[in-house]
């Protein structure tokens, strides 16, 4: 048959970070010792106390119907509450929407605001789907590229030429994946201070990592003076929370914009899974010890890794202040060296060279906006990581 996939589909790669992963997965199967950093999943189940209140509502018999598409009244005044007192966000309910993870709030936002053309600034490196949705969407990413040298942030001169007639938004994580960058308060009211002369432009603020954070302080931008009229601010239960099946994300955004999201979903999806968000109301009602304990142990684990990785020749290594990923330079590797008389040319063939040679598993910067780098999850075990570090050295340092 010939190819039936609409031509929109086909300007967008399958997500790498799945591909990876899915490879890792194949290679376990056929009995390979394979250690798999590729995918950006906590390897914690899900706190107990989050799972009873999901088999409470099952047993209550209580959500076995459609739920309002934007999600329940009362999960909704719970986030709203969330977004008060720990991140000094004034959205009240009707300003939220949960959805199917995070993924699915930033599709539900790009195809609700985008014309066709229309910019969305990207911070880069950049999670890998979000130059996917938007090209989905028909809009046009507009990078910033960062390096290692200035810890992955965009200078000021950066972002105000970025700037132009088309944009439409602008989007960043802060902890950032891929790069563990942390934008502190001052970093972001000098992007604020240049939004500021630009009032169509929305500011889209990815904090789903916001309790992995090693800094003293999460700051949401829409917590800036003048900015929460402005910013879509979307988190989620996937990583803080280690439920990344329960597929549970959430947005506070201004109130035409939800309204618009809230039909872009209502036609498409409906609302989540009931249960999921009876998960999640627990989860937020019990507070953030268990995602502290998590940090905890990401910070310790970070610590190791770094420490191992700055032992491997031909890597460059900056410290994450957050999330659960280092991003290292590669540039003293790629063009440079060889394995067997094969020239390792590109991060993607780094990635592949490791998986076969060490049997471990990265995800190339390619697709992350940084062809010069290449990602290491850090949610895994100690002796794992260990074990990582010790055959990435290996593998990498009998490059010649
Ligand atoms: N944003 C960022 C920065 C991510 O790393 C991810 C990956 N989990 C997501 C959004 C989407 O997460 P989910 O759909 O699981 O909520
Ligand atoms: N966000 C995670 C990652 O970057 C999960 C995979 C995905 O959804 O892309 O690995």
């Amino acid at each position: 048959m010939n190819n039936k996939e609409s031509i929109r589909l086909q300007k967008v790669e399958e997500s790498s970070t799945l591909a990876m992963a899915a490879l890792a997965r194949e290679y376990k199967a056929k009995g390979e010792d394979m250690i798999s950093l590729s995918l950006g999943e906590p390897d914690f189940k899900t706190p107990k106390h989050i799972c009873d209140g999901a088999k409470e509502a099952i047993d209550s018999g209580k959500y076995f119907s459609y739920p309002p598409v934007a999600g329940y009244l009362d999960f909704r005044e719970e986030i709203s509450r969330k977004f008060i007192e720990e991140n000094g966000l004034k959205y009240d309910p009707s300003q939220i929407i949960v959805s199917n993870g995070v993924k699915h709030s930033i599709t539900n936002v790009m195809f609700s605001i985008l014309n066709k053309e229309d910019e969305v600034i990207v911070f880069s490196p950049f999670w890998v789907s979000y130059s996917a949705i938007i090209t989905l969407a028909e809009g046009k990413p507009v990078y910033i590229n960062t390096s290692i040298e200035n810890n992955f942030k965009p200078t000021e001169e950066q972002l105000k030429s970025a700037i132009s007639k088309k944009t439409k938004a602008i989007i960043f994580s802060s902890p950032c994946n891929p790069t563990g960058t942390v934008f502190s308060r001052d970093d972001l009211k000098k992007y604020r201070d240049i939004l500021i002369d630009h009032p169509d432009i929305l500011i889209i603020s990815d904090e789903i990592y916001e309790h992995i954070n090693f800094t003293k302080e999460h700051c949401s931008f829409g917590s800036l003076d003048g900015m929460i009229e402005r910013t879509i601010t979307m988190n989620g239960f996937s990583k803080s929370f280690a439920m990344t099946g329960w597929r549970l994300g959430y947005i506070g955004a201004p109130k035409s914009i939800a309204k618009s999201i809230n039909k872009m979903q209502g036609q498409t999806t409906s609302a989540n899974c009931s249960i999921a968000q009876r998960a999640g109301i627990t989860a937020l009602r019990a507070g953030n010890e268990s995602a502290i304990l998590m940090k905890e142990s990401y910070l310790k684990r970070r610590n190791i890794v770094f420490e191992k990785l700055n032992e491997i020749s031909h890597l460059k290594v900056n410290l994450p202040e957050g999330a659960f990923y280092f991003f290292p330079e590669i540039n003293k590797i790629i063009g440079l060296k060889s394995h067997k008389g094969k020239e390792i040319q590109t991060s993607n063939d780094l990635a592949m060279y490791l998986l076969e040679d060490a049997k471990i598993s990265l995800v190339p910067g390619e697709d992350f906006g940084a062809p010069n780098c290449i990602r290491l999850s850090y949610a895994a075990s100690e002796d794992e990581l260990i074990e990582a570090c010790k055959r990435l050295k290996n593998s990498i340092e009998k490059l010649i």
